[in-house]
């Protein structure tokens, strides 16, 4: 069986060195002390990076949100569009090929080189590809968009309140006067209540994959996935509770906020995998 996750020590300056030399994870020998915002660049790597489209089955995935985002988009009058989370480039190929104009950011390189990549396989796009920080967005991502998209779970990677209100404060001053942030997170309070059953896996997941909570904790939700190669991953995240991230938006001056429930506005609370934010300046 190939186990992905290292055992250098993690933080270190060898252990960074190990991560970048090695294309592999590195969580040390504690990986459940991992809990660092700075970290995700060192778990969206090598053979995850690769291996990310399996997970996320982007046929089955455009089949379940069918057309959510793009209604949400198209209702507010949405031109340009921000992808902050980008990945391998799911939803901005798609926003491309629904006539958005998308920019496409990601703090991990190997990610975007994937999403390059996967934007000129998946209809011959180019796609305009910025390796950005959340935390230092206005530094690095120039204009200003009618509306920012961050998407699959990924604001989970933050570790710190002040992170989650820093990159939230950039989003918002990214956005035009009457702009929309749409972020999404997975049901972690089912998680924390223990009113998740094993059964429920991230809602995009390929059917040969498998997600489970490895290590679960207020301060931490750490998951493995399982490949059909037998191939192991992990990534440490910040389980946050849907209140809390509706008050974080509320708190830099987002004015108008839904959050959706496995794309429903009516559900308990308890039900859907995911909740879908959708915030509005004005
Ligand atoms: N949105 C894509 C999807 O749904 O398939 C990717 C989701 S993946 C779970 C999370 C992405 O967020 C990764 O590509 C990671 O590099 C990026 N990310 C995490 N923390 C970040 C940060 N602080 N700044 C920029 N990107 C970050």
């Amino acid at each position: 069986r190939e186990v992905r996750d290292m055992t250098a020590d993690a933080g270190t300056t060898r252990d960074e060195r190990e991560s970048v030399m090695l294309d592999q994870q590195v969580f040390g020998d504690n990986p459940t002390e991992v809990r660092d915002t700075d970290h995700y660049t060192r778990e969206y790597v090598g053979g995850l990076v690769e291996k990310w489209d399996d997970l996320i089955d982007w046929s089955k995935r455009s089949e379940t949100e069918g057309r959510f985002f793009t209604e949400q988009l198209r209702s507010r009058s949405v031109r340009t569009v921000l992808d902050v989370a980008t990945g391998t480039g799911f939803h901005s190929v798609r926003l491309l090929e629904e006539g958005f104009d998308t920019v496409s950011a990601d703090g991990s390189p190997q990610m975007l080189a994937r999403a390059f990549r996967n934007g000129f396989d998946y209809g011959g796009h180019v796609l305009r590809v910025v390796n950005a920080d959340w935390r230092w967005l206005n530094r690095d991502v120039h204009g200003e968009f009618d509306a920012i998209i961050c998407l699959g779970n990924s604001f989970t990677h933050l570790f710190s309140e002040h992170d989650r209100r820093k990159a939230l404060a950039e989003f918002y001053a990214k956005l035009r006067y009457n702009g929309v942030l749409i972020i999404d997170q997975r049901n972690y309070d089912a998680l924390l209540d223990g009113a998740s059953s094993n059964s429920h896996t991230y809602y995009y997941c390929g059917a040969q994959v498998s997600a489970e909570p490895d290590h679960v904790d207020q301060g931490l939700a750490r998951y493995k996935y399982t490949f059909p190669d037998e191939s192991e991953y992990f990534l440490n995240m910040y389980p946050l509770r849907k209140n809390y991230m509706r008050g974080l938006l509320r708190d830099v001056g987002f004015q108008r906020l839904e959050t959706f429930g496995d794309f429903q506005s009516s559900y308990a609370d308890s039900e859907p995998d995911f909740f879908i934010h959708v915030a509005e300046k004005l």
